[in-house]
């Protein structure tokens, strides 16, 4: 690690600039760099990619087939991140002094909780000595017992797994109890879902969990609300661009990492130097979509019976994204017809 050596690059952009690449840069004075960067988040170690990814393995699910990553990709990108000096922090390390110390800070995170994270990423991670947080979505656990809730795409870590990745210095975070569209649940319901799945990791892994991600990347004010009400204090989204120091705590963006992503596109993203197109176009969805789902959200309590609230069906991931014909989606990403970005 290279985590005391100090970053003595200027850091004197004011803490109100929007460091959102995807901002149109014609209203930007930095535009015309002659290097073309879109603005000078690379010269700020506060700038960092959060990096998201779901399944490692070579043989994903139909389910986990479009956020999957083969394991020599993500070898030859944990690879690319050590040749190239980064330090992968833990997400709640966001902010901290070990961020503000770090050389090239990055983060990586895995959503749902995979049983592959365990065979396949952590070794690759200890190999390297990066650091990295993995978003646990409790009732999906393989020996969830009485617990289990929701229904899982694929096979998942154990407790056993999840405690001996975080006995190897892995962030446990949550990532609610049963996965559900947390916007479209009831207060009384999406305080349950936060509530248990953030109980049940301090209660089995014995360490307090302030952090966590929301499932398909969405969330409304509402949520954020409720999720800062309950005790989290940083709460990651998907939004497809850099993190600034400016960024809210309880919606920072990430950077989605798919079989498609290729070696220079991976290079360029964590570099900060450049979003490709491809994430410039999940950032316009990813907004257009909300919007969608906030009107529907609406209409549901404005026409729905009573039960339908109250009674939501968390256990079903693609209540609201239909299944795509021929092509079922990971339930983190939005059906063809409204999206086609991610959203963990
Ligand atoms: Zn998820």
């Amino acid at each position: 690690m290279t985590a005391d050596q100090p970053d003595n690059r200027p850091t004197d952009r004011p803490a109100d600039r929007p460091n959102d690449q995807t901002n149109d840069r014609s209203a930007d004075p930095q535009a015309d760099r002659p290097d073309d960067r879109p603005n000078d988040q690379a010269d700020d170690q506060r700038a960092v990619a959060i990096l998201m990814y779901h399944s490692v393995t070579d043989r994903p699910t139909p389910e986990t087939r479009g956020l999957s990553v083969p394991v020599a990709a993500f070898a030859d990108q944990m690879a690319h991140l050590a040749a190239e000096g980064f330090t992968p922090l833990p997400f709640s390390a966001l902010g901290s002094a070990a961020h503000s110390r770090a050389r090239r800070p990055v983060v990586i995170t895995f959503d749902d909780g995979y049983a592959d994270f365990h065979e396949n990423a952590l070794p690759i991670l200890e190999r390297h000595g990066f650091a990295a947080t993995v978003f646990v979505t409790t009732g999906w656990l393989a020996d969830a017992g009485a617990d289990a809730a929701g229904r899982p795409l694929d096979r998942m870590l154990s407790w056993a797994q999840a405690a001996e990745a975080a006995a190897h210095g892995i962030e446990i975070g949550g990532h609610s109890h049963s996965h559900p569209q947390l916007d479209q649940l009831d207060d009384h319901a999406l305080r349950e879902e936060l509530v248990r799945s953030r109980d049940l990791l301090e209660e089995r892994l014995g360490a307090p969990v302030r952090t966590m991600a929301y499932p398909f990347g969405y969330s409304s004010a509402r949520v954020r609300r409720m999720v800062r009400a309950v005790g989290y204090d940083t709460a990651c989204a998907v939004a497809n661009r850099m993190a600034a120091g400016a960024a809210d705590p309880l919606a920072v963006p990430r950077l989605t990492v798919r079989a498609t992503t290729r070696p220079r596109t991976f290079a360029r993203v964590v570099e900060g130097r450049d979003i490709p197109l491809i994430f410039l176009k999940d950032h316009a969805l990813t907004r257009a979509y909300a919007v969608v789902r906030r009107t529907r959200y609406a209409l549901r309590r404005a026409t729905a019976p009573h039960h339908a609230l109250t009674s939501p069906r968390p256990s079903d991931p693609h209540r609201v994204p239909a299944p795509r014909r021929g092509n079922t989606p990971h339930p983190d990403e939005a059906p063809a017809s409204e999206s086609r970005e991610t959203r963990p």
